[in-house]
């Protein structure tokens, strides 16, 4: 089934028309079809149908396939850059790493058909060896905020290692995904075998869960959803990957580079306008620099420019909608809903006026470690700074949440860069630099914040299931 065909001659009753909107302009874009169900259950229909043809493809041309993908996704840098500009707003430097991000993990996992290596373990009266075999369908639900990236996490290993795969893009952000659908059948994978669906969670994604022949859920996205997916894969004890939520600490000891520290702490939450599960949105301080520090910090989220995103100079965009807007606006101002009172700002960004879903980059100074906006993902362009006293007081307040799945430690002491990166409970740290996602390592939370790793050598796994065969050799 080709993505185009799925969606724009949809014509089924559950079908629902959907604008897709510029976030920097609330102008709409396009207006695609969303899937339902009953395109939902035949695409995983052609998806079953396919799965041995594609498995029976030899690894050397399954290699190849996925290195042509990337040559295909490539070759459209410009034009999925483009499209991710004007339908989720990411700056035009952003939106071009993350074509490149793309293509890089098409590449790092084309070189996994043959090396999907099992192993001949001693036994007696005969030859043991292990398989990693396929799941089967595999299907991954991506998030508003990443869509390229996250899309391609989950297709290129599941595809590599011989799943067929279908995709649901969030509602907000269709477009990309649509795209590398296309891509995928110009470059020659097999029609059926990665089939992307746009439609609603409640829908394609239920569906999904649902779906006897849906043998694994790789979804990404907010922490009560993800609960409410496990609960329900139970039933099938369908295997699941989750990527969720986080709430990662920035830690800045005394004898850190101050200057590095604070010349790097804005984009490390601002990036994306906040909206990143990685996005550094609790500075922790120690209490003999803090002031030197949030000088330093304050100049240098003076330089943050904020506009248009498609401009080359730009480094943050609107938030993704209105909706985002007022959820991030309720944690600096105050949600009635919530029941808490505003946060004292200790400085704030400037941010275009008029259409488009704007919010400035905010700096807040929290009363307590109770504060919602200390405790919760806001999910856009705000941070809350404190204090702290020593190593362990840092490790506290760091492991003070729910959530675990990056964070940052400044310091010029290796052995206690080491102390504290071992101390933090969360999947993916990183030492004088905000860096978390790298295609050849594991990225993947502790707590709240996920089940599994994806990327890196491991993710593999996750595709597959070890089958062990015994061949007698006495008989
Ligand atoms: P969300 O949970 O609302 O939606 C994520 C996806 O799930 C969407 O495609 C949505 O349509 C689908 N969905 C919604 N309800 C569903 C259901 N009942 N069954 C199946 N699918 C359903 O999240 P969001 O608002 O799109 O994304 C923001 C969240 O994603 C944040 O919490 C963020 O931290 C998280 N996130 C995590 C990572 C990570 O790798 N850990 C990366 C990016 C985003």
């Amino acid at each position: 089934m080709s993505t185009t065909t799925t969606t724009t001659t949809t014509t089924h009753a559950d079908a629902v028309r959907h604008d897709v909107i510029n976030p920097a302009t609330e102008q709409v874009v396009t207006t695609i079809d969303l899937v339902g169900v009953e395109e939902t259950d035949a695409a995983v229909a052609r998806a079953v149908e396919v799965g041995p043809a594609w498995r029976a493809v030899s690894p050397a041309d399954r290699a190849m396939l996925l290195r042509r993908f990337a040559d295909a996704v490539e070759a459209a840098t410009d034009d999925l850059a483009a499209l991710e500009v004007t339908n989720s707003g990411h700056t035009i430097g952003n939106a071009r790493w993350e074509v490149g991000n793309v293509v890089n993990v098409l590449r790092y996992y084309s070189a996994a058909p043959e090396r999907l290596f099992g192993r001949q373990i001693p036994v007696a009266g005969g030859l043991d060896v292990t398989f990693k075999e396929p799941l089967g369908v595999v299907s991954v639900i991506v998030p508003w905020n990443f869509p390229m990236p996250i899309s391609g996490w989950g297709l290129a290993p599941a595809l590599a290692a011989g799943n067929t795969v279908v995709l649901k893009p969030a509602e907000l952000t269709p477009l990309t995904a649509i795209r590398l659908g296309e891509l995928a059948l110009d470059a020659g994978i097999p029609d059926g075998v990665f089939t992307v669906l746009p439609g609603k969670g409640s829908v394609v994604g239920e569906r999904f869960v649902t779906h006897p022949d849906v043998r694994k859920v790789c979804f990404t996205g907010s922490t009560p959803v993800g609960q409410g997916i496990m609960r329900k894969a139970a039933d099938q004890l369908k295997r699941v990957t989750l990527e969720l939520g986080g709430k990662s600490a920035n830690i800045v000891f005394a004898d850190a580079d101050l200057d590095a520290a604070a010349a790097s702490a804005p984009m490390s939450f601002l990036d994306n306008a906040g909206q990143d599960c990685c996005a550094r949105t609790r500075i922790l301080v120690q209490r003999s620099v803090f002031d030197a520090f949030m000088e330093r910090f304050e100049q240098a989220m003076s330089q943050v420019v904020v506009g248009d995103p498609g401009d080359e100079a730009t480094h943050m965009g609107p938030l993704i909608s209105a909706g985002q807007r007022e959820t991030v606006r309720g944690f600096v101002e105050g949600a009635a809903d919530a029941g808490d009172a505003p946060v004292d700002v200790a400085f704030r960004g400037a941010a275009p006026e008029g259409a488009g879903w704007w919010y400035p980059p905010t700096v807040v100074l929290p009363r307590s470690t109770q504060d919602r906006v200390w405790r919760e993902e806001v999910f856009g362009p705000v941070v809350s700074v404190m204090a702290f006293d020593d190593e362990a007081d840092a490790i506290a307040k760091a492991n003070d949440t729910a959530y675990g799945l990056s964070g940052s430690i400044w310091t010029g002491d290796v052995g206690r860069a080491i102390r504290v990166a071992r101390g933090v409970e969360a999947g993916n740290l990183s030492v004088n630099s905000h860096s978390s996602v790298r295609y050849s390592t594991p990225f993947g939370g502790f707590k709240a914040s996920g089940i599994g790793r994806e990327l890196g050598p491991d993710a593999l796994d996750a595709f597959t299931e070890v089958k062990n065969v015994f061949i007698n050799t006495e008989a």
